[in-house]
């Protein structure tokens, strides 16, 4: 198949059909992408920000309700007396805040004064855990980091110190949580574990994890996330991460300014992104209407916008063989290119065809006499031969031609040829052949002729002639052979010499006079 211009336009036009749809799906897909990146990053980090802000009101509230606990009990710290009233303060504040999983008041020197729930049976022990040991030693309220308790647990330690009147130092009051089993901390951030892989968890200033929905993981050191480093910085924010099982998070990060924690509020990626696809999927089958139309109306402007210069080109492929110029008017040229094409098309075809029927002229006619040439005349001969086309030649010859020549001149002489070219046209019919066959020698072909209407051609010719006074001022005659074909030979040339032998014969017989091949 030729590549046509219609398939040309076809081709581009549909490239740049699915071109735009592919990118225009592709872009939207980018967008929407991005949007949903950009939205849950933007929701896990207001999250997070929430969640620290729940958590540091909460720590803030437990640091006070210490301080008035503190205050309170200041009194009975040095005098033994009062031992009971330690203990119901302690129980007080496990049990009414429901804040502390134990509560425990510690003398100056480290003394344990009183606990709760007694079950934990330390009192008059010394406090020499490591939470316990910062807060003797600090002297000031604190939120200490993650350790292990005597009771083998892994808690923290928030405690507020205890001062008399007159700021002497006189102990703490604090309470643990126990990070490994339910507390206030789980029960603040614990609602918020999905099924669909978005988690909550939180660390501490030195990037332990503090909580987490999966009890192992509390403890961890993670301080290589990069999340973690941000909050490690104190910093709050978002970011898209890939957690420790190597799956890609979009992470919100919000720093508790009370503990000098940070909570992470994270999603997977891939489920953010989950509906993108499905989107995509809608968007192609919506688009595919649209698709199907376009593509049909390109079929149709391709071929109107095609079509002229299809048949233009058509034609001047065929106009070598045919003369298309009636069929040419009929192309409709409707823009610019198609119109000059036509017009260049239709001129050149005219200029070509004139051109040949000139040649065509010239090759078959006789020059002087505008008679048919003596190949035409034999390729006409042939024709009727193959057909079975009966017909008759008549060869004639001017009778002392010399002489006209020899004493009217040559140009005369020209005349004279004329003359008698134009005496056989009068004798013959439309469809018969008058030949030049050389010199002052001419032939009349007669189709469906037999010898005799033939030799009545010649004798009509012949009278006609000596009848008429020609061009040189004087009459002159003409001696005619006759012969027929098929009847006196199917032989060409024999049939052309038999017409010669008869001329011969009429020129020896007295001349100016008709002979016909019996
Ligand atoms: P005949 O009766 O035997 O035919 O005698 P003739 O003089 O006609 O003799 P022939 O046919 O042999 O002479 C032919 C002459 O025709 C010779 C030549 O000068 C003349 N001739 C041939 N062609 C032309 C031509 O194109 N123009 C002119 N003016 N003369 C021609
Ligand atoms: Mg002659
Ligand atoms: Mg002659």
């Amino acid at each position: 198949m030729k590549l046509s211009l219609k398939h040309l336009i076809l081709l581009v036009a549909l490239i740049s059909v699915i071109f735009t749809l592919c990118s225009s799906t592709l872009s939207g897909y980018r967008i929407s992408q991005k949007t949903l990146i950009e939205n849950t990053l933007e929701t896990n980090r207001v999250y997070a920000q929430k969640l620290a802000s729940i958590t540091d009101v909460f720590f803030k509230m437990t640091l006070q309700t210490l301080e008035l606990s503190s205050k309170d009990i200041s009194l009975y710290m040095r005098n033994d007396k009062f031992k009971t009233k330690l203990l119901q303060e302690a129980d007080r504040l496990k049990n009414q805040t429901n804040t502390f999983n134990s509560v425990v008041i510690v003398a100056a020197n480290g003394e344990i004064l009183a606990t709760s729930p007694q079950t934990l049976n330390i009192v008059g022990k010394s406090l020499n855990s490591t939470g316990g040991q910062q807060a003797l030693n600090g002297k000031r309220p604190l939120i200490s980091k993650p350790y292990l308790s005597i009771t083998g647990r892994l808690i923290i330690f928030i405690s507020h110190p205890i001062f008399d009147e007159d700021g002497k130092y006189l102990g703490l009051i604090g309470g643990t949580l126990y990070l490994k089993e339910k507390n206030i901390l789980s029960e603040i951030l614990g609602e918020h574990f999905y099924k669909d892989g978005s988690y909550v968890y939180v660390v501490d200033g030195d990037g332990r994890i503090i909580y987490h929905q999966m009890q192992e993981r509390i403890n961890d050191h993670v301080p290589q996330n990069p999340v973690v480093q941000q909050l490690m910085k104190k910093k709050s924010g978002s970011a898209r991460v890939t957690n420790t099982k190597n799956v890609d998070m979009l992470a919100g990060y919000a720093y508790i300014p009370a503990a000098g924690w940070g909570v992470v509020s994270q999603r997977p990626t891939a489920v953010s992104l989950a509906p993108t696809t499905d989107m995509m999927k809608e968007m192609i089958l919506k688009s595919l209407p649209y698709l199907l139309v376009s593509l049909i109306l390109i079929l149709l402007i391709s071929k109107v916008i095609a079509q002229p210069l299809q048949r233009l080109a058509l034609f001047t492929e065929s106009s070598t063989q045919n003369n298309q110029d009636e069929s040419l008017k009929t192309v409709r040229a409707w823009y610019y290119e198609a119109i000059q094409l036509k017009k260049a098309l239709t001129y050149s075809l005219g200029f070509f065809h004139d051109k040949v029927d000139y040649f065509t002229y010239q090759s078959k006619t006789d020059p002087l006499t505008k008679l048919t040439n003596r190949r035409t005349l034999d390729e006409e001969t042939l024709k009727c031969a193959e057909n079975g086309t009966p017909f008759s030649i008549i060869i004639l010859d001017i009778d002392h031609f010399k002489r006209v020549n020899d004493t009217f001149g040559h140009t005369k002489g020209d005349e004279v040829l004329k003359f008698l070219a134009e005496q056989m046209r009068g004798v013959s019919r439309e469809e018969d052949i008058c030949c030049r066959y050389g010199g002052e020698e001419f032939v009349l072909l007669l189709h469906n002729m037999n010898s005799d209407e033939a030799y009545q051609v010649a004798e009509k010719l012949r009278m006609k002639v000596e009848s008429t006074v020609s061009p040189c001022g004087d009459i002159i005659t003409i001696s005619s052979g006759i012969a027929s074909y098929p009847v006196c030979t199917t032989e060409l040339a024999v049939l052309f010499e038999m017409a010669d032998q008869c001329l011969y014969e009429a020129k020896n017989t007295g001349r100016n006079k008709s002979v016909a091949k019996k």
